[in-house]
């Protein structure tokens, strides 16, 4: 029940002046966001790596209101690609990327956000890697595919994130699923209308797994984004009936949740990415991840009453 009113608040200007400033215990964020800057954040892609997992890395922020913006986000992710150069990890670290990040939702957004985005992707694969597109709210969805579309005409590798809950997705998967594209499910976490997109968790774990099995049958690049227990399972038994190879999939997962989980599935074989987000714009990640577990809202309330 609380989950869709922390999601309403994550768009909320007002609630994100009020949490924002609030005396969040640096703690609670840090569980989820574990830098604010690139220079925080390189020690924690050689620890991390130096685990055996594999990084996706997200510079924090959406919904930007100005082309100036924009230009920032693009500026922010070639400054994070000229450190990952000299750190030479190849495609062990990839990045994720939110188009509304990049002008998206602008006037002339569309453009905008492709003209921005494409010399990250270029610089990225100049030093071996790729870029995924996110997956945000719905209405943003054509866009972003066409995005994804067009960048892959010069960077194939170049990946994008499909979401369990939409009813569009199954069909977005037999699309994708062809070869050499790089496609991440995820149960979606936004807030979506009953028109779009199933409400039930059992109807989205259903959904999860037809497009699940569409992936793994199909020629592409799975990448499964969930911590949840029970569809890693199906998802390592859908690959093996697939004839699929540990190298041919991926698991991907959050930092900061179920880390043992991270560090088990490598441990096993298994293609393990973590997704780490670092910088100042928190917000609206950080507001996600605790919509989605009640249990982070009663230890994020307990240390502000307790600060
Ligand atoms: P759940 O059923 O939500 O969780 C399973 C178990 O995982 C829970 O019981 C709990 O133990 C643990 N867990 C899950 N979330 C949390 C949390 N926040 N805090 C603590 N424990 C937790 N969504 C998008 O809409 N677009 C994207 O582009 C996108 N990219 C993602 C990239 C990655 C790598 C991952 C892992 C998720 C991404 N998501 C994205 C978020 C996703 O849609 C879900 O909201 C999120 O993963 C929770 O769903 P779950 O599959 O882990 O299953």
């Amino acid at each position: 029940m609380l989950g869709p009113v922390i999601l309403a608040a994550s768009r909320s200007d007002r609630m994100r002046r009020l949490i924002s400033a609030a005396p969040v215990t640096k703690q609670v964020v840090d569980r989820f966001i574990p830098g604010e800057t690139v220079d925080d954040i390189v020690p924690i892609i050689s620890e991390l790596t130096a685990k055996g997992l594999q990084l996706t890395m997200d510079v924090v922020g959406e919904d930007i209101t100005t082309p100036e913006q924009a230009a920032a986000a693009r500026d922010a992710y070639l400054a994070l690609v000229d450190h990952l150069k000299d750190l030479d990890l190849g495609e062990r670290v990839e990045m994720s990327v939110k188009l509304s990040m990049f002008g998206q939702a602008l006037e002339g957004g569309h453009e905008l956000a492709l003209a921005n985005v494409r010399p990250v992707v270029e610089a990225a694969a100049a030093i071996g890697t790729t870029v995924t597109l996110d997956a945000e709210d719905h209405t943003t969805l054509d866009s972003m595919f066409a995005i994804h579309e067009e960048l892959r005409k010069d960077f194939p590798g170049t990946g994008c994130v499909i979401q369990a809950y939409l009813f569009r997705t199954e069909a977005d998967a037999r699309r994708l699923a062809a070869a050499g594209s790089r496609v991440r499910l995820v149960k979606g976490a936004y807030k979506e209308p009953a028109e779009v997109a199933y409400q039930q968790k059992h109807e989205i774990d259903k959904a999860y797994v037809r497009v699940l099995k569409t992936l793994m049958e199909g020629d592409g690049y799975p990448m499964i984004g969930s911590h949840d227990p029970r569809l890693i399972s199906i998802a390592q038994e859908l690959a093996h009936r697939a004839g699929r190879k540990l190298d041919e999939y991926e698991f991907q997962m959050l930092y900061g949740i179920r880390g043992d989980e991270h560090l088990r599935l490598a441990a096993e074989g298994h293609r393990m990415r973590v997704y780490t987000a670092y910088g100042t714009d928190w917000y609206g990640y950080f507001m996600r991840r605790l919509a989605e577990k009640p249990a982070n809202l009663q230890f994020f309330v307990r240390s502000m009453i307790t600060k």
